[in-house]
């Protein structure tokens, strides 16, 4: 299990969720070790940014980083994509302060990187291996790593919407399951909180095209739903995202319940200061035997 990234540079065009402007991005190969790193090309002295959980900067309606005085937001779902395709080193370059929200889903990000191709590369991975459990909560909201042979999520969320309500799905991360049943589930919003949104100069690229939108009585979007629980399905792709910010992909089982980004990244920092809750473990053979089943990134998941 060595570590990858793209076997050449993909370029894409995308809204921004938020701002509503244009946004360019190119995604270029990175040599082994090197993380996943934003790079700010509109700004004079092309600021970079580590995709680390010291760089969060802000997690109220997305996962916001900075370094530097630059930002880079909405980068959960990308990263998610990485994380979900085993892409371990990669130079985003991007002309904006928002990751393009695409369909708001990762699905078009997983198609583009596959498009790029996957190479893998002469350096061992690493895994972060939970040991013992560690949990953050707030009111009634709470988040638990607990120690596991493999990536598990199991989320629960609860809404005070009917189409929504109570949702709990628990997915185990092996042979393709973040492409078959993840990335394609898309980010939702509620049609009156949308309107205040706008409001306030927020959420100016948001269409029916890049969100599920819920009125009072129904989906709005034409289409429908693309998975009956797909509100869930997203808040495990966004937990995903947030899990890559540990820099090298977990073992152990996360469970949620009411979770969003903000206790996401409570637990993250919390994990990332419980030196003895995990081990950093090279993928060498001592993984495979004592984890079984290293989640993401096995070369059997994804053809390269
Ligand atoms: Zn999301």
């Amino acid at each position: 299990m060595y570590q990858r990234t793209l076997a050449r540079p993909i370029s894409f065009t995308g809204i921004g969720l938020h701002l509503g402007s244009k946004v360019n991005v190119t995604i270029r190969p990175a040599d082994a070790d090197n993380g996943i790193v934003f790079v700010r090309t509109d700004l004079p002295d092309h600021v970079e940014i580590k995709a680390d959980v010291e760089n969060v900067v802000d997690t109220k309606f997305a996962t916001t980083l900075g370094h530097n005085g630059a930002k880079i937001s909405t980068v959960e779902h990308l990263l998610a994509a990485f994380l979900g395709l085993g892409i371990d080193n990669a130079i985003i370059e991007i002309d904006s302060s928002e990751v393009p929200i695409m369909d708001g889903s990762a699905s078009p990000f997983v198609y583009l990187l596959r498009t790029a191709g996957i190479k893998v590369q002469n350096r061992f991975k690493r895994f972060l291996v939970i040991k013992k459990p560690i949990k953050v909560s707030d009111g009634d909201k709470k988040v638990i790593l607990a120690p596991l042979k493999g990536l598990k999520i199991t989320y629960t969320v609860e809404f005070d919407h009917h189409l929504i309500s109570r949702q709990s799905c628990a997915m185990e991360f092996s042979n393709g399951v973040f492409e078959r049943e993840i990335c394609r589930a898309r980010t939702f919003g509620f049609l009156k909180e949308i309107e205040v949104l706008r409001a306030n100069g927020f959420a100016k690229g948001g269409s029916l095209d890049n969100s599920i939108v819920l009125g009072d009585f129904r989906v709005l979007n034409e289409d429908g739903l693309r998975f009956p629980d797909e509100f869930v399905r997203h808040k495990i792709l966004d937990s995903i995202g947030d899990l890559s910010l540990l820099g090298v992909p977990v073992i152990g089982h996360l469970i949620a319940y009411k979770s969003g980004h903000a206790l996401n990244h409570k637990l993250i920092k919390k994990v990332v200061s419980n030196r003895k809750s995990w081990r950093l473990v090279k993928a060498a053979d001592e993984v495979a035997e004592t984890c079984q089943v290293p989640s993401f990134g096995l070369l059997g998941e994804v053809p390269a």
